[in-house]
């Protein structure tokens, strides 16, 4: 590893992973490699403190215990928090947006804190959302539209210092009938997209790398099989 090695810490995959959320990582890593840049990918376990030092982090989805297990790591450990201040991109996938808000609800409806780096809360919902989910996004940087699959029960509300990720155009999203999907708050961008995500939205990919790498444009990379994967999820959302 060189000092320009871009480093990807994969947070947690031992608890937090559910639908190979761990291939975010994978995706940004082949995607610098492929433009020649050295990447490589730190796993922080629960038994690792969490570094505040690398150029981008992705968290993934989980049930509720392991949810609790990631809170109470990522409280005790609070590097997520400060590289996420320095500007450092964090992507968080479905129970990840859930931890790192306020609070949130388990389904037998015990309240637990959060690590409180988005403004928003969760409770669980009546029904589970479970599906393709589509969207329009709504933040600046992203045009084309988000596909990914949703299963949660809980629901988030956005507070006023935060902003969703994508207007809902099929599926549930945040599930508290506002049309929103995702919480995004200064460099943390939040999902209900699994897929991984990444793999089936390139843009986002792209997004966070151009942020992780302080560039204002990355060259397009050509991948006809992404192309089709993405035409494919796109239809299949559709549905
Ligand atoms: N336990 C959370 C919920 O049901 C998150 C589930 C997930 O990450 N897939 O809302």
């Amino acid at each position: 590893m060189s000092d320009s090695t871009v480093r990807i810490g994969l947070v947690l995959p031992d608890v937090m992973g559910t639908y190979g959320d761990g291939g975010n990582a994978l995706i940004l890593r082949q995607r610098l490699r492929l433009r020649g840049y050295d990447a490589e990918i730190v796993e922080i376990t629960l038994s690792d403190p969490v570094p505040n030092s690398l150029d981008v982090y992705t968290l993934g989805g989980a049930e509720d215990y392991a949810q609790r297990l990631a809170t109470r790591h990522l409280q005790r450990y609070p590097g997520l928090q400060e590289a996420a201040d320095r500007g450092a991109p964090v992507l968080a996938i479905c129970a990840a947006i859930q931890v790192l808000g306020h609070w949130y609800e388990t389904s037998n409806g015990e309240k637990v804190d959060g690590v409180a780096m988005l403004d928003c809360t969760t409770s669980p919902q009546e029904k589970r959302s479970i599906g393709e989910v589509l969207t329009i996004p709504t933040i600046d940087g992203l045009t084309a539209p988000l596909t990914g699959f949703e299963n949660h029960r809980g629901g988030t509300s956005v507070g006023s210092s935060a902003q969703g990720l994508a207007r809902v155009t099929h599926g549930v999203g945040n599930g508290v009938g506002d049309g929103r999907e995702g919480v995004v708050q200064g460099s943390v961008i939040g999902t209900y997209m699994h897929g991984p995500a990444l793999a089936r939205n390139p843009e986002l990919a792209d997004l966070l790398l151009k942020r992780a790498l302080g560039v204002d444009e990355l060259p397009p990379l050509d991948l006809p099989d992404v192309d089709q994967l993405r035409k494919e999820r796109l239809a299949a959302g559709r549905r």
